[in-house]
């Protein structure tokens, strides 16, 4: 019995028929590139999350990229994000002009540490190279950054949030879903975010009709949005999101509260078979996360990588290399030792198999495996 790690062909065969027909009609209908279902989906992603504006877009990074092109930047901006999370948090920063600042995460939720990102702010100020303008927050593994604290820090600074919840595409916060938690977000809907497309794709979601205009224009090649369309009236990219995915995403948003359910169900079963053995995740309270992943850490984590990969379970390490010790930044000149949490965290974390419809049976088999190769190793140490 083999595990997936994501289980994207179970979603499928369950769903053949609606999946089959969706596509077959954007074949049919021939409007492969911002056909009716784009539109369809940006409204009904946009109630969704309970925000204005929802534009589909190329992918996760493009998201991100677009909001960062309206804001002017340059080289001595300075945008606050953490090193632990996927590349792309910070190379939308570069590809956009400015220059990424990091920030150590907090560590029980592995989200931005507010009290590091005003220490960071500050000494940004002080050094007075570079001007600080802007925070990327990361909700990673499904879970909501600390918004309310972010946006006051961002409030009393004048800076611009981008939320980057390209794993978090409807997580509760509070009153709100992620995705709707800044003054714009942006998601990725790539096939193993907890709703994923069947190619790559992404969203912007923002309140602000301004920059919700300048961002429809930016998708285009910066085209006029009223007047002459063939007049560019600034650069922007190809950043389009293909008919196929926009209508692959709706029949997958018809089954995205219960298979969150589902994913829910998978988390605590980890959980209470877990708990005690390894460190499992923390979710504060007035929140939910939406599991993209289940990370645990463990001083055995390689240990228990190979029992469970000899078994035939897929485990994975989200992320092996801080980003501030990636090759591409090293010439921003960060050390090891410069975040500590982070530095600790990628050396301890690994993520276990994760979607809507892993098996009690399974998911025991893994807790089983992890348990003893703890018991092992404390029982050797003893
Ligand atoms: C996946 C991801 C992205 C990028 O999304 P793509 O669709 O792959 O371009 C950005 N940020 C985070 C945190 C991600 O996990």
């Amino acid at each position: 019995m083999a595990t997936p790690f994501i289980d994207l062909t179970s979603q499928y065969l369950r769903n053949k028929k609606n999946f089959d027909s969706a596509v077959l009609r954007v074949l049919a209908h021939g409007q492969y590139i911002q056909g009716p279902e784009v539109r369809e989906l940006e409204s009904k992603l946009a109630d969704y999350i309970g925000v204005k504006h929802a534009l589909a877009v190329s992918s996760g990074t493009d998201a991100l990229v677009l909001p960062l092109m309206t804001k002017n930047l340059s080289a001595s901006d300075a945008i606050f994000t953490t090193p632990f999370t996927f590349f792309a948090s910070a190379e939308s920063i570069s590809l956009a002009g400015a220059t990424p600042v990091f920030v150590d995460i907090d560590p029980l939720t592995y989200n931005i540490d507010p009290v590091d990102l005003k220490a960071k702010i500050e000494s940004t100020l002080a050094g007075g190279k570079l001007a600080p303008r802007g925070i990327i927050p990361v909700d990673l593994f499904g879970l909501a950054a600390d918004y309310k604290v972010i946006n006051d820090i961002a409030t009393k600074y004048d800076l611009f949030v981008l939320e980057d919840a390209a794993q978090s595409f409807g997580a509760k916060y509070h009153d709100n879903k992620a995705g709707g938690l800044a003054s714009v977000a942006a998601t990725s809907f790539y096939p193993a975010k907890p709703l994923g497309c069947y190619g790559d794709g992404g969203a912007v979601f923002t309140n602000d009709t301004n920059l919700f205009d300048e961002l429809v224009s930016l998708r285009v090649h910066g085209q006029a949005t009223s007047g002459d369309k063939y007049d560019n009236i600034r650069i922007g990219m190809n950043a389009r999101m293909d008919t196929i995915q926009a209508a692959v995403l709706l029949e997958k948003l018809k089954l995205y509260d219960n298979e969150l359910q589902e994913r829910s169900r998978v988390a605590a079963s980890y959980t209470a078979k877990l708990k005690g053995a390894l460190i499992t995740p923390t979710i504060p309270s007035n929140q939910n996360s939406v599991w993209a992943q289940y990370s645990v850490q463990s001083p055995q984590r390689d240990l228990i990588r190979k029992k469970l990969g000899d078994q035939g379970i897929p485990t994975a390490i989200f992320y092996p290399i801080p980003i501030h010790l990636s090759t591409a930044y090293k010439h921003l000149g960060y050390n090891h030792g410069d975040f500590p949490v982070s530095e600790a965290t990628a050396q301890q974390i690994f993520s276990l198999p994760m979607h809507p419809y892993l098996a009690e049976k399974e998911i025991q088999q893994i807790c089983k495996l992890v348990v003893s190769v703890i018991d092992d190793a404390s029982g050797s140490s003893a």
